[in-house]
């Protein structure tokens, strides 16, 4: 008799310095999605977990039983509406299925609720509850994952992503589903060991495009996957934008049935990242210096200006300004900024009509976070509806929205093209521009509100990327946060921060 899995989920991020909660309608609008049933096996071939865990589930010949998976773009705190009606779905869509040999959860791993710093635990919870103590529990985890302890006793084994920009999600999901499948086999017994550091980083330490220090230690949890007993070995970054008792950097080992084992891999993982603690501090440029490197540039050169801290991928407020007002001082030419976040830019845009001119005061009204509004002249250029396909490499295959797009040309064709859209986004792929008319390769100047996603499409077309200094929520200056529920001590706030291994 074929295998019987049963999956779902509920997948975001949460930045608990955003005021404004993720609810059950914004879980159904722009990139975010609410799939049940047979919506959930039409994600077969996109780049996303389910690519992996339904390849995986076919090739093992696994009857999957979807039920309900939320997926909302990184925000405030999920509100308990929201969560109840999901995780209710679940479980009864869970309890429908019983019998099951395995559930394979969607999840994100960094998620807090209004009424709960932890979003994660308390599902895996009513999960078990329903299935009992002997159903294997198995879950792809983000890299950003704020890992709780009632994740680590619920669950039987987690596996994380080893790439930021995740450009391994397929890949990660695969993997939870082989695991699952040889637990349920009694191919393996799997074992879970695992440390929390007291050390939080910024995202932009976390890049595995180049040697930051968190890919010195994922490299060595590659080495680690390799020796015998061993099932999976995960380096956690934590997502250091959410004042929770669980945010911190954290390592997971999985081995077959050896405690001791996972123990020691556990902790030499952590050990790595503790040692270069230091190194996980971020230097960015002022924005007047990365926009004359810019200007100065080589012809045909293009520089990416990443607005770090102004993340749409860290559910920061998308309407940060200071990039915007530098280009504006500067005058510069060839500039296209991906994005600036105003809902009444947009109605004043669409109402004026493509091909007015018109003078906005834009940005910055969300929160008082991200920069003061900034006033332009410029020409409506495109009225977009706003949703497009992601050529990827990351997300490839998954649809895109901010909702309503404009493109506001400010100094003429080779000014500044200043995209206005009503929900904030995550330009992380090429067609962030494309969709828009903008070539991105022509351009000199590319403004995008991403801390890191953007450079699996975008690193091989820069000349150079500048992570620049600006206001914002996720700003890699950890010490700007007012943290009040985070364990402490905790390294870089507390320097004297002392961890040894158990
Ligand atoms: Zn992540």
């Amino acid at each position: 008799m074929a295998i019987r899995i049963v999956t779902g989920g509920i997948a975001q991020e949460t930045n608990t310095f955003q005021w404004e909660p993720t609810t059950l309608e914004d879980f159904q609008k722009g990139s975010s999605h609410i799939v049940r049933g047979e919506e959930i096996l039409a994600l077969e071939g996109t780049g996303t977990i389910y690519g992996g865990i339904i390849a995986e589930a076919k090739a093992n010949e696994v009857e999957l039983i979807p039920t309900t998976y939320g997926s909302a773009v990184p925000g405030g705190r999920v509100s308990r509406e929201a969560f109840e009606t999901l995780k209710n779905e679940i479980v009864e869509g869970i309890r429908a299925a019983m019998p099951v040999d395995g559930v394979l959860l969607g999840i994100h791993g960094a998620m807090a609720l209004e009424h709960n710093d932890d979003g994660e635990g308390p599902l895996i919870t009513a999960i078990r509850e329903v299935v009992g103590p002997d159903v294997p529990i198995v879950a792809p985890l983000d890299l950003h994952t704020n890992l709780s302890e009632e994740m680590m006793e619920e669950a039987t084994a987690f596996v994380g992503y080893k790439e930021y920009p995740h450009i391994d999600t397929p890949e990660t999901g695969a993997r939870a589903m082989q695991i699952l499948v040889s637990t349920i086999k009694g191919e393996i017994h799997p074992v879970m060991a695992h440390v929390k550091l007291p050390l939080i980083a910024p995202n932009q330490s976390m890049v595995t495009t180049w040697q930051s220090p968190l890919k010195k230690a994922i490299d060595r949890a590659r080495e680690i996957e390799k020796e015998p007993g061993v099932v999976a070995a995960t380096v956690l970054g934590g997502f250091p934008f959410a004042d929770i008792p669980y945010t911190t950097v954290s390592t997971i080992v999985v081995t077959d049935n050896d405690r001791e084992l996972a123990k020691k891999y556990a902790n030499e993982l952590a050990q790595i990242c503790w040692d270069l603690r230091e190194d996980f501090t971020i230097h960015p440029t002022p924005v007047k210096d990365a926009i004359a490197e810019a200007l100065a540039g080589e012809p045909g050169s293009v520089y990416v200006l990443a607005d770090i801290s102004d993340s749409g991928a860290s559910g920061t407020a998308g309407d940060g300004t200071a990039i915007l007002k530098g280009l504006l001082e500067a005058n510069a030419t060839s500039a296209a900024v991906a994005q600036i976040m105003d809902r009444a830019a947009v109605d004043a845009c669409i109402e004026a009509g493509v091909g007015s001119t018109v003078t906005l005061s834009v940005g910055g009204k969300h929160d008082g976070l991200h920069g003061e509004p900034v006033e332009v002249t410029g020409k409506v250029r495109l009225i977009h509806e706003g949703s497009f396909v992601i050529a990827g490499p990351m997300g490839a295959g998954t649809v895109a929205s901010r909702g309503r797009t404009v493109v506001l040309e400010i100094n003429g064709r080779n000014g500044i093209e200043l995209q206005l859209t009503d929900l904030r986004g995550h330009p992380s792929d090429l067609n962030f521009f494309r969709a828009f008319g903008i070539e991105p390769t022509q351009r000199r100047i590319l403004v995008l509100k991403s801390a890191a996603h953007f450079r699996a499409a975008f690193e091989p077309i820069a000349t150079k990327v500048i992570e620049v200094e600006a206001p914002g929520i996720s700003s890699p200056n950890l010490h700007s946060f007012d943290y009040k529920h985070l364990r402490r001590p905790v390294y870089p706030l507390d320097p004297d921060a002392t961890w040894t291994a158990e």
